[in-house]
This record gives structure tokens, sequence and C-alpha cells, in this order.
């Protein structure tokens, strides 16, 4: 497994989680991670809070209260907007880090997905969509 390590799309902030493998990975569904991803879900490695290392100025936090009633920390890049890790100290002190800003996510394999009360039903990408390789041409 590569090193769970990346960054926004500016490349101003970039990461990387001194753990080895991740404690979970997981697929959310809920309406926080639907509007701050601008998607149907959110896809999720989790990992321990304290075992992550940020890098650049750019980083900007965003704090909530989650359905606990705990804060719920959300980090990304004041510059390019990219959403990379929640800080959620109300489930064992996890962070989950967005799949999407590894530099190598390709070993990802979400076991469980969560909130699914609020899955959208265009979130699965269906089969009968016609495909291009890069952009339509
Ligand atoms: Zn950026
Ligand atoms: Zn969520």
């Amino acid at each position: 497994m590569p090193k769970i390590e990346g960054s926004c799309l500016c490349g101003q902030v970039t990461y990387s989680s001194s753990a080895d493998e991740p404690a979970m990975m997981v697929v959310c569904h809920c309406p926080d991670c639907q509007r701050q991803s601008g998607s149907a879900y959110s896809t999720n490695v989790l990992v321990p809070t304290a075992s992550i290392a940020f890098e650049g100025d750019n980083r900007r936090t965003y704090v909530m209260n989650g359905a606990s009633g705990q804060p719920v920390t959300r980090n990304f890049c004041g510059n390019c907007g990219s959403p990379l890790s929640t800080e959620m100290p109300a489930f064992g002190d996890l962070a989950a880090v967005k799949a999407g800003t590894l530099q190598d996510s390709s070993w990802v394999k979400p076991s469980i997905q969560i909130w699914c009360n609020s899955a959208q039903p265009w979130g699965p990408v269906s089969d009968d969509m016609d495909e291009a390789p890069a952009n339509p041409g």
C-alpha cells in the first residue's frame, strides 16, 4: 500500500499520514459531504487525526457541529478550495482524508457506506451512460 499522502488541486497544501494503513474506508452520503464535495457522496480514508501532518500556509478550516453535537473540523485549501480532510473527535479522534486528494488512490476500497438515508439516486454511475476517455470529442 502506498503512503497515505496527497495534496489539493493547486498544490499549495500537502499532507501525509504516519499511519501505515487506514482504520477504515468509508463512502459518506451525508448532506454535509454532498455540499462540501459538490458531488453525491464523498469517499474517505480514515486515519488517526494526530497521524496527519499538513504543509502549506493556505490551509483553512471550517468548523461546524456534527450530528453528535461535537465539532467537526474540515480542512481545505484557501486558494483552490479542495477539501482535504475532516477531523471527527466524536468518532474515535479519526480524520477522514478525502480519497480523491491522495497522490495514489488506486488502492482505495471502501467497505461501508454511511448516511444512506440521505443518499442521492444519481450517486451511482450508471452502466448505461456514454463514455469518453477524457473530454468529449
Ligand atoms: Zn490548493
Ligand atoms: Zn459525510
